[in-house]
């Protein structure tokens, strides 16, 4: 495996300010930030922005042209959570534009995976509106950067706590990108149910996994193996994107759920292990949500183990993986027609 595992950041999206006590503030990535700071074994990329031609693969330049729109002026509210301030757009940039160097440099081999630490985050801004605290779609961008390249497959596995409802529609018609969502449900954004499979000749490329509240490691990882990991080694992805959001931890002040640091542990070794059956290793992570610092800054950390080789199998410590049989039962019916389960 060549170059390494990388890691691309940058401060100037500390910049993007959503408002006073709103939950996706600076400090998340600062959090990041510091604490990777003395981190050796890393490479570290240098972010750039994204490109207006770039942004163009998901979005409408109407949309592009709104969240531009925004740069220099004191506060826009798109939705009741959703804002700006003046350094919102040029951090939107960087945000999108941190996943590109990260694609372009293990495309290139220069690096083997790599994680790309931003903010804000991108799975539910629409293709034509953003949301949820999102401006552009980071990882939708990506995997249309992706295939541009002419990637072939690119499965796109999303474990936020959150439904990546942007990321699903960006792609639900496209049968060369796999959206893999793990998600509490029902819950913000209201969609993601198991019934959601693709459309057109997407059928089947829309894997939606709804967790009722309280699951945790266990849960989580039985999802993986009996779901997850079977859909994507058939589908054989030639690149595998995470959505990385550290939200489902057992410590997040928005969500229900119980995933600690051995459930993220185990999921980005699964991931990981996907990507090296079919996509030559190729793997970059992006973070979404997560509103603990510790929580993120120790996902953060299970992630980068994981690309860097030095994961250690570990029990789960919350979940019982019982709970997971009527919605594995759902999961496994919606897709039984798509794939062997
Ligand atoms: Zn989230």
């Amino acid at each position: 495996m060549a170059g390494g595992t990388a890691i691309v950041t940058d401060a100037r999206m500390l910049a993007h300010d959503p408002g006073r006590g709103h939950p996706e503030r600076p400090d998340r990535l600062r959090a990041v930030i510091d604490h990777l700071e003395d981190a050796r074994e890393l490479v570290r990329l240098e972010a750039r922005p994204a490109t207006r031609e770039e942004l163009a693969l998901v979005h409408p330049p109407a949309h592009i042209d709104r969240i531009a729109a925004s740069a220099g002026r004191p506060r826009v509210m798109f939705d009741s959570d959703t804002a700006t301030s003046p350094g919102s757009y040029q951090a939107a940039l960087l945000a999108a534009g941190s996943l590109l160097v990260l694609c372009e440099a293990i495309l290139a081999g220069e690096v083997a995976n790599g994680f790309a630490a931003v903010r804000p985050p991108g799975h539910h801004a629409e293709r034509d509106r953003p949301m949820g605290f999102c401006l552009f779609n980071n990882v939708a961008i990506a995997a249309a950067w992706l295939r541009q390249r002419g990637v072939e497959r690119v499965a796109i596995i999303d474990w936020d706590l959150h439904h990546g409802n942007g990321t699903q529609h960006a792609f639900e018609a496209d049968p060369s990108v796999l959206y893999v969502s793990t998600h509490q449900y029902p819950f913000y954004p209201g969609t993601g149910a198991a019934e959601e499979v693709g459309v057109g000749q997407g059928a089947g490329r829309t894997v939606n996994l709804p967790f009722p509240a309280a699951f945790g490691d266990a849960e989580y990882i039985r999802a993986f193996q009996e779901i997850i990991t079977p859909i994507v080694r058939q589908f054989a992805p030639a690149f595998v994107l995470i959505s990385a959001g550290f939200d489902c931890d057992h410590r997040d002040p928005l969500g229900s759920m119980q995933v600690t640091p051995a459930g993220f542990s185990a999921m980005a070794k699964a991931c990981v292990d996907l990507a090296q059956e079919s996509a030559a290793g190729r793997v970059a992570a992006i973070l979404e949500g997560g509103y603990d610092l510790r929580a993120i800054i120790e996902g953060t950390d299970e992630t980068l183990d994981a690309m860097r080789g030095k994961h250690t199998a570990r029990p789960p410590v919350t979940g019982d993986p019982r709970r997971a049989d009527r919605i594995l039962a759902r999961v496994r019916a919606a897709q039984s027609g798509f794939w062997t389960l």
